[in-house]
C-alpha cells in the first residue's frame, strides 16, 4: 500500500513539473529572409530548439549562403548530391509547375536576382531576356532521390522554404510536447492546439490594416501578396511574383491569396501560384485539393472565398 501511495505522488509531482515546464514562450527574430514569430506552450528548452531548427534550414535552403545545398546546385556543373529534404521540395516543385500549367517554376531564380526590390530598380529588357534562357523546370535532373543536376539553370525555393521550415516546426513542437502555438514564418502562419486561432489577412491596399479574419484550429495559413517585395513606378506596381515566360511581375487580378490546409509547404507553393494564374483559374486549382481552401483579395479589394469557408460573425470559418 505504502508504495503504491509513494508512486501516486511521485506521478502527481512528476505532472505537476511538466506543467510548470509547459509555459508559453514567445520570441521574434529576423530570419529566414523574414520575420519569424514563435509562440508555443512548450520547454525552454524545446522553444530555443526551433529557432537552432530554423536557422540549420536556413543553411540548407539558401540560396546566398555558401555551402547551402541551394548554392551548391546552383554552381554545380554535374550531379551533386543534396540532402533529402532539399532533392524532396524540389521534386515536390516540379508538381506545382505542372499544376500551375508552367507558371510555377523554381527555374526563375535568375530573373528574380535581377529584380532589387528594395532599392526599387528594375532591370534592363536585355537583361531579363538573357537571364530567361536558362528558366525551364526541365532543366532539373534528378537521379534517385537526391541527385540532382541543374544543368544550366538556377533554382530559388522562395516560394515554398518557410512553408515546409513551419511544418517541420509543427512536427518538433509536437514531438515535444508543445499544447498550443503559434508559428510565424513571415505569413506562413501554423496554428496548433486545442483552440480556435484568428488568424487576420492583411489589407494589400494599407498593410497596417487587416481585410478580413479566418478563424481556424490546427491549421496552415498562408498568404502570398504583390504588395510584399514590391515597388511603383509610373503607377504601377511592380511585385517579386515573377512570370517565368516575360520575366516581369505576373500580371493578376489578385493583390492577395490565403490558402488554408494541412500542409504548410502546400499552402505556400499554392498561395504563390493563385497570384500567378489569377482569381478564376485560382480557384480551380485550390478547389482540386481536398480540404484545402483560399481567401482571395483582388486588385480592385473585393473579398472571395473558396466553397469550403464561409462567413460567421464577420469571420471566415470552414464550413
Ligand atoms: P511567396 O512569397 O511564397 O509567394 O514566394 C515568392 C518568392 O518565390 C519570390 O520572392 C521568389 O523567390 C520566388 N518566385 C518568384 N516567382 C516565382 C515563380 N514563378 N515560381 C516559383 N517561385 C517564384
Ligand atoms: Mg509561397
Amino acid at each position: 500500500m505504502k508504495k503504491f501511495i509513494s508512486f501516486n505522488l511521485i506521478f502527481v509531482l512528476l505532472l505537476l513539473c511538466g506543467c510548470s515546464d509547459n509555459k508559453e514562450n514567445k520570441e521574434t527574430r529576423m530570419m529566414l529572409d523574414t520575420v519569424v514569430t514563435l509562440t508555443a506552450s512548450c520547454s525552454e528548452d524545446a522553444f530555443a530548439e526551433a529557432f537552432t531548427i530554423c536557422e540549420s534550414y536556413e543553411n540548407l535552403f539558401s540560396k546566398t549562403r555558401k555551402g547551402s545545398d541551394i548554392y551548391r546546385l546552383n554552381k554545380a556543373t554535374d550531379f551533386i548530391e543534396v540532402s533529402e529534404e532539399t532533392a524532396g521540395i524540389i521534386t515536390d516543385s516540379l508538381l506545382y509547375s505542372k499544376i500551375s500549367g508552367d507558371k510555377f517554376d523554381i527555374t526563375v531564380a535568375p530573373v528574380v536576382s535581377l529584380w532589387d526590390f528594395e532599392n526599387s530598380k528594375m532591370p534592363s529588357r536585355d537583361e531579363i531576356s538573357s537571364a530567361l534562357e536558362n528558366v525551364d523546370y526541365n532543366k532539373i535532373q534528378i537521379q534517385g532521390t537526391n541527385n540532382i543536376f541543374l544543368n544550366g539553370a538556377q533554382v530559388d525555393l522562395g516560394a515554398m522554404a518557410k512553408g515546409y521550415i513551419a511544418d517541420q516546426l509543427l512536427k518538433h513542437f509536437k514531438l515535444k510536447n508543445a499544447s498550443k502555438g503559434i508559428i510565424d514564418l513571415g505569413r506562413n502562419i501554423v496554428v496548433f492546439g486545442d483552440r480556435d486561432y484568428d488568424v487576420g489577412i492583411v489589407d494589400p491596399f494599407e498593410s497596417d490594416k487587416t481585410a478580413a479574419v479566418v478563424t481556424v484550429r490546427n491549421k496552415s495559413v498562408v498568404t502570398s501578396g504583390t504588395y510584399e517585395r514590391s515597388f511603383k513606378k509610373n503607377g504601377k506596381l511592380y511585385h517579386h511574383i515573377i512570370d517565368p515566360e516575360t520575366g516581369y511581375p505576373a500580371e493578376t487580378d489578385l493583390a492577395s491569396a490565403t490558402i488554408i490546409g494541412d500542409s504548410c509547404v502546400q499552402a505556400d507553393a499554392l498561395s504563390t501560384i493563385c497570384i500567378l494564374v489569377g482569381k478564376e483559374k485560382a480557384k480551380e486549382i485550390v478547389q482540386s485539393f481536398p480540404g484545402v481552401n483560399a481567401v482571395f483579395i483582388d486588385t480592385k479589394g473585393n473579398v472571395s472565398y473558396t466553397d469550403g469557408l464561409a462567413e460567421i460573425d464577420g469571420k471566415i470559418v470552414i464550413k
